[in-house]
């Protein structure tokens, strides 16, 4: 089915619409801002929305910053949001990784924020240390011993990657019982107009390709991630619920997968001709707007909210 443009509803269709969720879980990066730079208007939908009785959260692969680090961007748009409403992929693993009393040590390549908030949750991080001479054959042999302790090996994204820990994830993979886990798994970043970044998909892929095994993943798109939102959240109709993003592949993909409502911004990585474009129904957003900040004008001058 076409997408919808919201700024093209009648003033009933818009009423319709804002009636159709009760929860409103939103991207952040591409949608309230853009690295650094806040998209113009959005504290204000959220406020109309407040007002609307939605309840709001924040579903992001951005295990970079950490909960606490998109926590303090997102209060500088709007300060009224507790920290509680943040969800980043190191919530699932580390809920998933306990209800299997989990006890061995995680090898992580991903931020220090990330390993920080294992080690918060009671989740030992290996902290094994490879000296290399430059030769392939020392580093494997070094890289084989001392493993008995790790039973995971979690990947996102890590800026520090290279192709040591790349070969220490594939040594530990062949390890029998070895938990295969993955956070974010973006193929691209995006930075600004014309500069997208390679994602953690990138070092994922190569990863999977030499192991020929496949993670079990906790980002968006992951119905692993959905379970983790909806007992969070206690959804009980996932149809309620309307899911915000700027890319087609990790945000709307996860909402359609999920069973949610799906809301494009143009704000980020997604053009139109992008969605025009996908051969993957559940990359095609039920609903677009050019900007989450432009919604608040809408429901101002079509419903005098
Ligand atoms: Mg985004």
């Amino acid at each position: 089915m076409a997408s919808k443009d919201l700024s093209s509803l009648t003033s009933s269709e818009l009423r319709s619409f804002l009636n159709s969720f009760d929860t409103v879980l939103c991207d952040c990066n591409g949608v309230l801002w853009n690295v650094e730079t806040p998209v113009p208007g959005v504290k204000e939908t959220f406020q109309k929305l407040k007002q609307c009785g939605k309840q709001i959260g924040f579903v992001t692969n951005n295990n970079v910053f950490g909960a606490i680090g998109v926590y303090k961007n997102v209060t500088k748009i709007d300060s009224e949001f507790e920290i509680d409403s943040i969800i980043v992929p190191s919530q699932p693993i580390i809920a998933y990784l306990k209800s299997l009393q989990f006890n061995k040590e995680a090898f992580v390549l991903g931020s220090e924020i990330m390993k920080r908030e294992f080690v918060e949750a009671g989740i030992k991080v290996s902290e094994k240390k490879i000296n290399t001479t430059g030769q392939i054959r020392d580093l494997v042999n070094e890289l084989l011993v001392d493993n008995e302790n790790i039973g995971a090996v979690v990947v996102d994204y890590d800026i520090h990657i290279n192709y040591i820990s790349l070969v220490q994830a594939c040594v530990l993979l062949k390890q029998k019982d070895m938990l295969f886990i993955s956070g974010a798994t973006d193929s691209k970043v995006y930075y600004a107009k014309n500069l997208i970044l390679p994602g953690p998909q990138s070092f994922l892929n190569a990863l999977i390709d030499v192991v020929d095994q496949k993670p079990i993943s906790f980002g968006k798109p992951s119905l692993q991630l959905s379970k983790f939102i909806e007992a969070k959240y206690n959804i009980q109709d996932s149809s309620r619920v309307l899911f915000i993003g700027d890319s087609i592949r990790q945000d709307i993909e996860f909402g359609s997968i999920s069973g949610y409502q799906t809301l494009l911004v143009l704000t980020g990585i997604t053009t139109i001709a992008d969605i025009k474009d996908t051969k993957n129904a559940s990359q095609i957003p039920n609903y677009f707007i050019n900007s989450l900040g432009n919604l608040s004008e809408l429901i101002e001058n079509k419903l005098g909210l």
